[in-house]
């Protein structure tokens, strides 16, 4: 790894200036998690790592907020995964988020990795972390599409067909979070907009600017009576990545869901939210049947590649488990 200089700006303007002033040279850290393993990977080598874990107390406050917010709840950038699953206030509304939290990586990461690393953490194909290999995030083609592509996207791939790696964006964007941005042009935008997709820019997963710092997420005032639920399936469910992940949002009132919303990570180059399984599933009440076409209709449109049409069957499967256990109705014997 590279010598780098580690400064530590006392508020949020100092730190974007110090990250935008020499973009191609900085990068903000958090928890470090994903950047050092960048740094030791050969993949990048900053000259100037700014720390955001020590900011004075105003801005510290902003950062590491966890609890309401006016009707909703925030949670700041610099909130621990740990501290995510460890948080009662979540309730039955939010708790696709504890969940989502509670199952990332190991319990020594979640420490230490923070919600806006986590969000903003680059992708973990294996072609793009490796260093003697050029793919199409740095050169001409997805080595994904040829090679070994197990893991990869199911659905909106292309010319990109990495997964996103976010477990809490899969939660968050079933829980209709919003972040909001500070640097040279502030801004509250829905995670969606977030988020870039390999057709918009196959270089980069994420819309921020040099120096643009994510400062929290905001979770809107819930519906009434809402729950929500995450589940993730993974070769090694102790410590590995998911090989699909399912986050599900609903209103149960009077027998009937409303407001429901859908999401799929690691299918996808971006968290996948499924608008076609909300439509069959909105206005109505729950059955087994209705969970198992609303499955049908989030895999749709799925184009496996050689090696991941496993996915399907798996994600098909986790989305009508979450279902189940979100809307209350019994799991099939
Ligand atoms: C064995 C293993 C298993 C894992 N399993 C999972 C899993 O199941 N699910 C999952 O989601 N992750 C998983 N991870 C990844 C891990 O959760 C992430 O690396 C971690 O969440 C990143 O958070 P961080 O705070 O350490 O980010 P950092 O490494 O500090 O930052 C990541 C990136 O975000 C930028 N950044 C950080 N904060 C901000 C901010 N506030 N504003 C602007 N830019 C910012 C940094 O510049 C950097 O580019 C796993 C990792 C390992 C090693």
């Amino acid at each position: 790894m590279q010598p780098f200089v580690l400064s530590r700006p006392k508020t949020l303007a100092e730190a974007a200036e110090l990250a935008s002033a020499r973009p191609q040279d900085s990068a903000l850290r958090a928890g470090g998690i994903d950047l050092i393993d960048r740094m030791k990977e050969g993949l990048e080598a900053p000259a100037r790592l700014v720390e955001l874990r020590w900011l004075g107390e105003a801005d510290r406050e902003v950062m590491r907020a966890l609890g309401p917010e006016g009707d909703g709840v925030q949670v700041g950038a610099l909130v621990t995964l740990a501290q995510l699953a460890a948080h009662e206030g979540f309730g039955e509304a939010h708790a696709a988020l504890r969940e989502a939290a509670g199952s990332a990586a190991t319990p020594t990461i979640r420490n230490a990795a923070t919600l806006g690393g986590n969000l903003l953490q680059r992708p973990r194909c294996w072609y793009f972390r490796h260093a003697d290999l050029v793919c199409l995030k740095g050169g001409s083609a997805c080595l994904a599409v040829s090679g070994e592509n197990k893991f990869h996207a199911i659905l909106g791939g292309g010319p990109s067909f990495i997964v996103h790696p976010s477990t809490l964006a899969c939660a968050l964007t079933a829980l209709d979070a919003r972040v909001e941005i500070r640097g040279a042009s502030p801004r509250t935008l829905p995670l969606a907009e977030l988020f870039v997709t390999p057709k918009q820019d196959a270089k980069r997963e994420h819309a921020l600017q040099p120096g643009e710092v994510l400062v929290r997420a905001i979770l809107p005032k819930p519906g009434p009576e809402q729950r929500s639920g995450y589940a993730a399936v993974k070769e090694k469910q102790s410590h590995d990545w998911p090989l699909a992940e399912a986050a599900v949002k609903m209103s149960l009132q009077s027998g009937v869901m409303t407001d429901v919303r859908v999401a799929l990570g690691h299918v996808a180059p971006i968290p996948w939210r499924s608008r076609e399984a909300e439509a069959v599933l909105e206005g109505k009440p729950p059955s087994e049947a209705l969970f198992a076409a609303a499955a049908k209709a989030a895999l749709a449109e799925a184009k496996p590649l050689r090696d991941n049409a496993y996915k399907i069957p798996l994600a098909q499967g986790l989305l009508r488990e979450v279902l189940h256990r979100v809307a209350g109705v019994p799991l099939p014997e």
